[in-house]
């Protein structure tokens, strides 16, 4: 991945404004059906709600409560495509779902909500049906969990990811496939002739310079910076913004499901890169996107909702490793609480021409991208009876993976690394991997860990600085290796970092530490 702004300066057939999820999927299909395509990011690859999610490729239990039917039986339909085409990226995660006296939903409702879910997913699901745990067994394979009112469990499968490294890799996949893809590249304005949308003035946030960029067809997917474009009815979106904490480990492989203390929402507790991801919240956000932080309401919301749920120890803020929030750009439904709007997709064709894309999940943005791309190509006259998303493999998705996969922890186990740092890295590159063992291979201090509590290695910063288009330090250890996610990371290792990366990327001192101090900045 190559940042070349300079190839901006040509005419497209379709230019592509937010590098989220919904971007990087409408880029690649258009591509992949030979559309000369841009696509611009004002900051980093997945910097917006694309990194912030709970990260699950899931039907969405809770929403049978709303009977939103269509909405999980096409994300389950999506949950088996994505774990089949990227099984690297999407990988099979257990969830538990406890049953407490005196619940507003007792065990019959979420049994057959259960079977529902099962109904809805059809075969050749990559997780089992769901089945129930007896109170003691519920003791002893989750021991954190409060005992005390405790009748039963149920237990289901979903999916989980990473979502920025997930983002990345469908860019990277664009790329390949011919996009022109810039980040730090800003819309700052639509151009029109005779009314009709022309293309885009695009600003070089690295630099000064500010390109009129030529296409077709525009399609937004700004997420919740869609209306700052402009287009009439993008004003009308609902923005929800959701705050998750980072927790210490649980020291389970499984996710647990429960209910909130006023019992209205449903919150996670979920393993992730060794840490519990706590989430999320639900409440209306008006103001700057660019502002959505965790708000201490939200850490205490938070904190009081899982420590409801635990037997010991409880959490306090001291407790806390990390902290983020998204916004989801949702259809305004404003007579519905702001956990039951909809979370359906939906296509906004302005006057102009543009073509908005708001509401949706990370789990149908393949879905949904195939639909922008199909309109796309009516504007544009050309005829496409093929959805090729639906059948390509993603594009760092092994040949034959359970082999592979056994193989290439191997391999990673050969050059010095502990068996769980090869186990992530292979999920985390897919076939990508062996970039990361050269690296490894030319330097073998590169395969220590950067802090020893968590499965990420030195090598990965040097792959994310030469093949990963990583322009600052934040979009290094933010989203290429989400340490700064799961961790505060010390000065020591961000000049580690800096001095590595900047060697690559041609920093002089001067840029290093003001990159260090970009991240060392307080964040709430
Ligand atoms: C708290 C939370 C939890 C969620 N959990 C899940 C989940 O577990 N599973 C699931 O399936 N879905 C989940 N979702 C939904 C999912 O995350 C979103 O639907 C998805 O990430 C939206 O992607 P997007 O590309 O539309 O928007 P974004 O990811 O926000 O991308 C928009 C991009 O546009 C860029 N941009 C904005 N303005 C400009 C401009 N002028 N020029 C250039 N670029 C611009 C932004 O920088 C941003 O990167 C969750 C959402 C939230 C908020």
């Amino acid at each position: 991945m190559k940042r070349d702004i300079a190839s901006l300066d040509q005419t497209f057939d379709l230019l592509v404004i937010g590098g989220g999820i919904y971007g990087a999927w409408t880029a690649y299909d258009a591509a992949l059906r030979g559309l000369r395509v841009a696509l611009v990011e004002k900051s980093d690859w997945a910097s917006g709600t694309s990194s912030a999610s709970t990260k699950l490729i899931h039907g969405g239990l809770r929403y049978l409560e709303h009977r939103d039917f269509n909405l999980v039986r096409v994300s389950l339909d999506e949950r088996r495509r994505l774990s089949e085409l990227g099984p690297h990226r999407v990988r099979p995660l257990r969830f538990v779902l406890p049953v407490y006296k005196g619940a507003r939903v007792g065990p019959v409702r979420l049994g057959l909500g259960l079977w529902l879910y099962d109904l809805l997913s059809g075969r050749n699901q990559p997780v089992p049906r769901h089945s129930s745990l007896s109170r003691a067994r519920v003791a002893e394979e989750l021991p954190f969990l409060r005992r005390d009112g405790l009748r039963q469990a149920f237990t289901y499968g979903d999916c989980q990811t990473d979502d920025a490294r997930f983002t990345l890799e469908i860019v990277d996949g664009a790329c390949r496939a011919g996009v022109v893809a810039i980040n730090h590249a800003e819309v700052r304005e639509i151009l029109t002739t005779r009314e009709r949308a022309s293309g885009a003035a695009v600003r070089d946030r690295l630099g000064a310079d500010t390109i009129d960029v030529q296409a077709s067809v525009i399609v937004n997917t700004a997420g919740p910076w869609a209306p700052n474009l402009g287009q009439e009815h993008c004003t009308d979106l609902r923005l929800v913004k959701g705050a998750h904490l980072v927790m210490p480990t649980l020291h389970t492989s499984d996710a647990v499901l429960l209910m909130t203390p006023d019992e209205q929402r449903v919150f996670f507790m979920i393993p992730w890169y060794g840490r519990t991801l706590v989430g999320t919240t639900d409440t209306d956000f008006s103001g700057n996107p660019d502002n959505v932080s965790v708000t201490e309401t939200d850490v205490e919301y938070l904190l009081d909702s899982a420590n409801k749920f635990l037997e010991v120890p409880c959490w306090s803020d001291q407790d806390i490793c990390g902290r983020f929030a998204g916004i989801r750009a949702l259809q305004n439904e404003n007579e519905r609480a702001p956990s039951d709007v909809t979370r359906e997709w939906k296509l906004v064709h302005s006057s102009n021409g543009v073509l908005t894309s708001t509401g949706g999940k990370l789990t149908s943005a393949r879905r949904d991208a195939s639909f922008i791309v199909d309109r796309v190509m009516a504007v544009l006259g050309k005829h496409s009876s093929e959805r090729p998303t639906e059948s390509e493999p993603f594009p760092w998705a092994p040949r034959n993976f359970e082999a592979w996969f056994a193989e290439s922890i191997k391999r990673g186990v050969s050059l010095g690394m502990d068996e769980e740092l090869a186990t992530n890295l292979s999920l985390r590159y897919g076939k990508e991997v062996t970039t990361v063992h050269e690296i490894v291979e030319g330097d073998r201090s590169l395969a220590d860990r950067i802090v020893s509590s968590l499965a990420f290695c030195k090598a990965e910063w040097v792959r994310g600085a030469r093949d990963e288009m990583t322009m600052t330090l934040s979009d290094l250890t933010t989203r290429r290796v989400p340490l700064s996610v799961l961790t505060p990371l010390s000065r020591q290792i961000l000049e580690e970092a800096a001095d590595l990366v900047g060697n690559i990327l041609g920093w002089d001192e001067e840029r290093r530490r003001a990159e260090v101090g970009t991240v060392l900045r307080p964040r709430s």
